[in-house]
């Protein structure tokens, strides 16, 4: 489904993704792990349009999206969850979901929702995604009252409010306390069967690689040294020696 090969990318003069590779399948949840610093994050932006890389082509679907805008990977199914939710703070949970159909229907940037005129229609979509994503008994509570675990649930449900073919997520669960950790696995497990969704993941917590990767690529220093199932990569003796060896 997605497919990059020998993606370069530097900062000023530091090199920081070094002929970076990978394919992930349809359906297939792919996970990159390895040492802060070590180009995951940067990996994701070239990815999603949000930096542009200095050589490499990206594919997405057989298509080239290489000189693709984000907001163009957007429309042709790129989904995005950051390390730090993006949502719109002042707006409801239920405003926030609503903003996020209306702009996917309307193919705009979110707007303000004084523009915007629900339909029913939008209005049970938006309550029946808030009822996926356990936020039901919060929507009239604005974004920047709820707690962390909810901010991040609900930056999921606006992602899946645009109907994402593939899902980004830069650790999904990072600053979690373990109980909104576990049902943010199972949320994320739930939602992948259910919009039969491929996904691809950042993530420090050994926990969650397990529990949800098919495939898992360890980076460092703007390399990917191992690419296999968690068994595949336990056994490899470099990764051992950089990074899981410090778990
Ligand atoms: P972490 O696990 O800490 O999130 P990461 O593996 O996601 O790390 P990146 O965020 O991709 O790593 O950063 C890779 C390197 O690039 C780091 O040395 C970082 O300081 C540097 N870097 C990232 N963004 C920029 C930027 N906009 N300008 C300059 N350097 C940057």
């Amino acid at each position: 489904m997605i497919e990059c090969s020998n993606i370069y990318k530097s900062y000023g003069a530091i090199p920081v993704l070094k002929g970076i590779s990978l394919t992930v399948a349809e359906r297939e949840t792919f996970t990159i792990i390895g040492p802060n610093g070590a180009g995951k994050t940067t990996l994701f932006k070239v990815l999603t349009g949000e930096v542009p890389a200095n050589a490499g082509v990206v594919t997405f679907n057989g298509e080239n999206i290489t000189r693709l805008s984000a907001s163009a990977r957007v429309h042709r199914g790129f989904g995005r969850t950051f390390q730090v939710a993006r949502i719109l703070p002042c707006n409801s949970v239920l405003e926030n979901l609503i903003i996020a159909l209306e702009a996917r229907a309307r193919r705009t940037e979110r707007g303000s929702l004084l523009q915007l005129r629900p339909s029913d229609r939008t209005w049970d979509d938006a309550a029946e995604i808030a009822g996926r994503i356990s936020l039901l008994n919060k929507v009239d509570i604005p974004a920047r009252f709820l707690s962390h675990g909810d901010r991040k649930r609900l930056e999921l449900g606006v992602t899946l409010a645009l109907k994402p073919k593939i899902l980004m997520m830069d650790e999904p669960t990072a600053g979690m306390s373990p109980g909104d950790r576990n049902a943010t696995i199972d949320m994320i497990v739930r939602v992948k069967d259910e919009d039969r969704l491929t996904i691809m993941l950042t993530e420090h917590d050994m926990d969650v690689v397990a529990h949800l990767s098919d495939r898992i690529m360890v980076m460092n220093y703007g390399e990917a040294i191992a690419v296999g199932t968690l068994s595949d990569i336990r056994d490899n003796a470099a990764v051992r020696d950089i990074y899981l060896g410090e778990e």
